[in-house]
């Protein structure tokens, strides 16, 4: 049987070059079809949290992110009056993984990193201004139609993973449906370059103003962000308007300070995708799911989607694994995702009160419990739905601990670890024992088997644990 790839990749968003990037490392090849000749100039996301920000470790980009993004300090919910309803302290939160809570960012960036791995692995074939047209699976592999500078032409590849967008040619050629939250409100979002920063909060701003509800949001690299929800009756073209824009900035003292960059309208709601694998073909990042942005993390799903599937079409493809290992894909993810998208779509429920009367309760309530000292609730950290983790602590998210500027996954390296408690004082592990030992003491493990994504798989006996993954895995 001739394939052209392993792994043939429709769409190289960030999830998409991701996936490459990925897969490079496992020794997996790749090509990978962009319709377009370049990355989406305008920001989308704007926001990351730690746990992506290891994923960029991994990748060996977290020095260059780090230097491009700007740490997130404050997330404040404020009434129309400029009342704090909610505070979260981001920096105060910690992190597991080591690394600030959460970063601001400039998504065109991070895509330009990231398509960079990808171009620099002699495994990975990224072919722009290619554009996919159909597709046809049979037992050993698909065949995908891509149509280009050169006319039409056919790819066969082992799997095909469409990370292609909200609108997924690949998932609506399938006919797969979306589940839909029926969260779907329209919202303005402007992007601004901003010539004197000093002038604007420092913190990111959810203002609950029922006469405007608003999002304010620094980004990196000198650009603020400000998103104004479409009140009743209002019409896209109005809220367009230049001279409505100005209206709209003039309370934030933006005047002679901030260019446009962008300004476009789009709908947030909450989706997800009935089913994430077909055969040989899997869909990850939007064209699996989608979020609305009030927690910030619809592209970090996506990323979480290729760390979980990478490790397991390398399984496949290199080790000869079970291809129902894929199946996993969905089950282990798809809690996770839907526990995000609800808690975005909470605090959307909260921003988005248009009207007064009910802001009004909204305010009092939040504002009394504010008063009683209780603390804004801290994000979730979901664990993994059932697939390949065992009873107990599998499916958390492993930590990663520092000493000093030493980071314990550089030192481990790549690939699943089983640590052992007895290990902890030796080396490598001696430097990172004593933040270590009270994770195995608190679940009274004697050995971990951490997979590749830094998900647990399980604890207990090295024998065990060694037999049900090579049950799972091989
Ligand atoms: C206003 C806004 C704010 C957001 N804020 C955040 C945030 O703060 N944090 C966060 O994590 N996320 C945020 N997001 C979400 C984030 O931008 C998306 O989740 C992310 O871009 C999805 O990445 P993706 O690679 O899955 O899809 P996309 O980035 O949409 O990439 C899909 C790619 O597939 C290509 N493609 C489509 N069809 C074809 C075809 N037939 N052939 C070849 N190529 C094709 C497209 O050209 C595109 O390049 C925000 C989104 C919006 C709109």
């Amino acid at each position: 049987m001739s394939y052209d790839c392993d792994v043939l990749v429709v769409g190289l968003g960030p999830v998409g070059a991701a996936l490459c990037a990925l897969l490079a490392r496992e020794g997996v090849t790749a090509i990978a079809v962009e319709k377009d000749s370049d990355v989406y100039p305008l920001p989308r996301a704007a926001h990351f949290d730690h746990e992506i920000m290891r994923l960029f470790q991994k990748l060996g980009i977290a020095e260059e992110m780090e230097a491009a993004s700007q740490v997130a300090r404050v997330y404040e919910f404020r009434n129309a009056a400029g009342q704090v309803l909610m505070s979260y302290d981001l920096i105060a939160q910690g992190s597991p993984s080591g690394w600030s809570p959460s970063y601001m960012f400039h998504q065109p960036s991070l895509e330009v990193a990231l398509r960079r791995l990808a171009t620099d692995s002699p495994l990975i074939d990224l072919r722009l201004r290619r554009t996919l047209k159909s597709i046809a699976q049979d037992a050993d592999g698909v065949t995908a139609t891509i149509d280009g500078p050169d006319g039409p032409q056919a790819i066969r590849a082992r799997w095909l993973v469409g990370c292609d967008g909200a609108k997924s040619p690949v998932r609506e050629a399938l006919g797969i449906g979306m589940s839909d939250y029926g969260f779907d409100e329209p919202w303005l979002v402007i992007d601004a370059v901003v010539s004197d920063p000093s002038r604007l909060p420092t913190a990111n701003l959810q203002i609950c103003d029922p006469a405007r509800p608003t999002s304010c949001l620094v980004m990196s690299q000198g650009r603020h962000r400000w998103e104004f929800m479409l009140l009743p009756g209002e019409l896209p073209e109005d809220l367009l308007d230049d001279a409505m824009i100005r209206g709209l900035l003039k309370p934030w003292n933006s005047e002679d300070c901030v260019e446009i960059e962008r300004k476009a309208i789009y709908r947030f709601h909450g989706r997800v995708a009935n089913r994430w694998r077909d055969g040989r073909i899997l869909l990850a990042g939007d064209a699996a799911h989608q979020t609305p942005p009030f927690a910030g993390q619809g592209m970090c799903s996506g990323l979480r989607d290729v760390d979980n599937l990478a490790w397991k079409l390398a399984a496949v493809i290199r080790r000869g694994a079970d291809p129902a290992l894929l199946d996993s894909y969905q089950t282990e993810r798809e809690p996770h995702v839907r526990a995000v998208i609800e808690l975005a779509i909470a605090m959307g429920r909260v921003v988005c009160i248009s009207d007064p009367a009910a802001a009004a309760m909204r305010d009092a309530g939040m504002l009394a419990q504010r008063e009683a000292g209780q603390a804004a609730p801290p994000p979730p950290s979901p664990r993994l739905g059932p697939g390949i983790v065992l009873d107990g602590p599998g499916g958390e998210y492993f930590p990663q601990p520092w000493a000093g500027d030493a980071r314990m996954d550089d030192v481990l390296g790549a690939g699943p670890w089983l640590i052992t408690r007895a290990s902890l004082t030796d080396a490598p592990l001696a430097p990172f024992a004593e933040q270590l030992s009270p994770w195995f003491e608190s679940r009274g493990a004697e050995a971990v088997l951490v997979r590749a994504d830094r998900y647990v798989f399980g604890i207990g006996s090295v024998d065990t644990l060694e037999k049900a993954w090579a049950e799972r895995v091989s």
